[in-house]
């Protein structure tokens, strides 16, 4: 296999954005010199309405579990019971984190979620045949987590989940089933590229913010906030252009296990 980063192909936008962008700036154009010139409200309302098309494309990319393109399967789709809250991990393997956050989950019998990279998981396979061994749950979080993939071409988008899926099966022999998206951005061309794949899109319920948060304000969230059934999002990898670490992450585990637990909301894996 032949696994070239994605960012050395052309950068292919896709139609829909190209329509979207020459749509929005023809209406303001017309906005200004029809309004200017004539007065006229109806230059108004087709502003506006463009306005409100555009709003609705952005909720659909931006807002992480949204049905609007693609079904996006929450925590009561995939939980063994739909009372139980699933702990999400992403943008790993890393070779420091995510073994600490293995062993801090195997400890508690806890099953959880990583939704890995293509790069990291062709760097470290020994630590993705450990997350299958200890029966965890395996998503693809595409291949080189680009930043701009909300607004790739079918092709592109496939090319990098397709990638992605290709390193994880060749370690682990299983079909990758799960999609979760880099930020949660979706796109019209994913809900081909998943239909095509045959697989689903997995979202989460509760975003942890550990990426800029300490420990306690980390439990905090969860405290305030966890429903049952929803999947809590957390990171064990770092992204490549970011230099935080995931100490936080990884300290504020045990006690959240142990809030879990205490609510009933966790379920020891068998
Ligand atoms: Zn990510």
């Amino acid at each position: 296999m032949n696994f070239q980063p994605a960012c050395r192909e052309k950068n292919q936008v896709s139609l829909f954005y190209k329509i979207l962008v020459v749509y929005s700036i023809l209406s303001l154009s017309l906005l200004i010199t029809g309004y200017v010139y004539t007065n006229n409200l109806l230059y108004i309302t087709f502003f506006i309405l463009s306005l409100v098309v555009v709003a609705i494309y952005f909720y659909g990319v931006f807002e992480p579990s949204n049905n609007l393109f693609i079904k996006s399967l929450k925590g009561k789709d995939i939980s063994p019971q739909e009372h139980f809250v699933l702990l999400r991990f992403d943008d790993g393997p890393d070779p420091n984190y995510t073994p600490r956050i293995l062993d801090i989950l195997k400890e508690n019998k806890i099953q959880a979620i990583f939704a890995v990279t293509g790069e990291n998981s062709l760097k470290y396979p020994h630590i993705i045949e450990r997350i299958v061994k200890e029966k965890h749950i395996l998503a693809n979080h595409s291949y080189s987590h680009p930043y701009l993939i909300s607004l790739y071409s079918f092709n592109k988008l496939h090319r990098e989940i397709q990638r992605c899926n290709e390193v994880i099966e060749a370690k682990t022999r299983q079909k990758v089933k799960y999609y979760c998206p880099p930020m949660g951005h979706k796109s019209l061309a994913l809900a081909k590229v998943l239909k095509k794949l045959n697989m689903s899109l997995l979202a989460w319920d509760l975003n942890t913010g550990d990426t800029r948060r300490g420990k306690e304000q980390i439990v905090n969230i969860i405290k305030d906030s966890i429903k049952a059934g929803d999947i809590v999002l957390f990171h064990d990898g770092i992204f490549k252009w970011t230099r935080q670490d995931r100490e936080a992450t990884v300290k504020s585990l045990e006690e959240i296990i142990i809030y879990l637990r205490n609510k009933n909301l966790v379920k020891e894996a068998e």
